[in-house]
């Protein structure tokens, strides 16, 4: 008998029908000869919903009412979900993130799972019933609190379980046949892969892919769990990702897996910073103490008549909620820093391409940059890494942009892919 772990993101349980249709797979799995636990996530917006109508209450919501909150959308759909397979005659049970033992740290609002203890989900499952969890949420033993893993976070409790259930498959249902070269609503012609790595995988999902939380990955990396994205509303057998090396040796390496946009990101510029040692450590200092998470970093050359008066530029990339309060925190030590002053830019987009292959191929970005430059795309910032090159455009052009690099390496099909649900918000 095989255990499998499913997920069913927002929009697959977005409405009684939908789960409805969910319980009858669900079932059939099981009916299969498998153990299933099932790990839900919010019923289609709903964790928007809730985010907007806490911002309607609060200027600055605190993190534990917050994660008080939005956890209550997840417990909707397990409690759902499990009714609806109890009244199609099999036996289910449904588990808050603490009662399925998913133990994390404090952060609220982007808690790390420290430890995964699900001895109940494994009891209800020896006993013959379906275990349905509601993801997105853990445990705090300290603070004795709920806490959040991070918007899309339903995806790392299912990875988790997984692995602490020694399950042999995860598989998360979305509303796309599983991972495409590009996201579908963006470019409809882009092709699903029948398979990809790991670590092609995780570079997609920090450079901005929804189809996969990043920390999903990653716990998948770490802990070999078979991996496996599909659609709630196809019988496609989606896309594997596949974490062991001598898996992904086997596999023909592309140049290019894919191409991902962020639109989530924001720049700033301190314009004239004294040219010593020191300086770019007491502006990043500056805006850790602040909170944000940076991206890219350019710094321009040096100007000034000599060495002694000699100033730079330094450009960075952050999250767009992040950009006020590291704005405020440079005002606030202008003196000590001694820039002359800041520019800031939300209008920007980052385009990044992505695969294994750019190790040992060479001309990767001249194909980037050439189909860039053919399609009238101004750069404003690149970073590369081993398998990824990343550059920064206007917001307005990075879909063109997106568009023009998926052509440029031959990543479309003559089909248009299906997105069955969702708006991908
Ligand atoms: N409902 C949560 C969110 O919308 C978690 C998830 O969907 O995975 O971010
Ligand atoms: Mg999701």
């Amino acid at each position: 008998m095989a255990l499998i772990v499913q997920k069913y993101g927002g929009s697959s349980v977005g409405d009684a029908d939908k789960i409805k249709h969910v319980a009858r797979r669900i079932i059939e799995t099981q009916a299969a000869g498998n153990q299933v636990c099932v790990v839900v996530s919010a019923m289609g917006d709903t964790t928007d919903e809730l985010m907007d109508l806490a911002n309607q209450v609060a200027s600055r919501p605190e993190g534990r009412e917050l994660d008080m909150l939005l956890t209550a959308g997840e417990r909707i759909s397990m409690a759902l979900v499990s009714m609806a397979i109890n009244d199609l005659g099999a036996k289910s049970l449904s588990f808050t993130g603490s009662q399925a033992g998913i133990i994390t740290d404090e952060v609220h609002g982007n808690a790390r799972i420290a430890e995964v203890t699900p001895d109940r989900v494994a009891e209800a499952l020896a006993g013959g019933n379906i275990a349905i969890v509601a993801g997105f949420q853990g445990f705090n033993r300290n603070s004795k609190d709920i806490t959040t893993l991070g918007r899309g976070g339903s995806d790392t409790t299912a990875v988790a379980l997984a692995a602490a259930l020694k399950a042999d498959v995860c598989e998360i249902y979305s509303d796309v046949d599983g991972i495409y070269t590009a996201d579908p609503r963006i470019i409809p012609t882009a092709r699903k892969l029948d398979a990809i790595d790991v670590e092609s995988m995780l570079e997609l999902a920090a450079a901005g892919a929804k189809i996969l939380h990043i920390r999903a990955v990653e716990f998948a990396r770490r802990h070999k769990v078979n991996l496996v994205v599909r659609s709630t509303f196809s019988t496609d057998p989606g896309t594997v990702v596949i974490s062991d090396e001598n898996g992904a040796k086997q596999m023909e390496e592309s140049i290019v897996s894919g191409v991902a946009t962020d639109k989530s990101q924001a720049k700033i510029t301190v314009i004239g910073i004294p040219d010593v040692p020191g300086k770019a450590a007491a502006v990043f200092t500056t805006v850790a103490e602040a909170g944000a998470n940076i991206d890219m970093i350019v710094q321009n050359t040096p100007t000034g008549s000599d060495v002694t008066d000699a100033v730079s530029d330094i450009t960075f990339t952050l999250p767009k909620g992040d950009l006020k309060h590291v704005l405020d925190a440079l005002a606030q030590n202008k003196d000590v820093l001694g820039y002359r002053e800041l520019e800031s830019d939300e209008q920007i987009g980052k385009l990044s391409v992505v695969g294994a292959g750019m190790r040992t191929h060479s001309g990767v970005s001249a194909i980037l940059f050439r189909a860039l430059a053919e399609a009238g795309i101004n750069v404003e910032m690149i970073s590369t890494s081993e398998i990824r090159i990343s550059v920064i455009t206007s917001l307005d052009q990075v879909d063109d942009a997106a568009r023009a690099v998926h052509k440029a390496f031959d990543l479309d099909s003559d089909t248009v892919a299906t997105v069955y649900a969702g708006t991908g918000r």
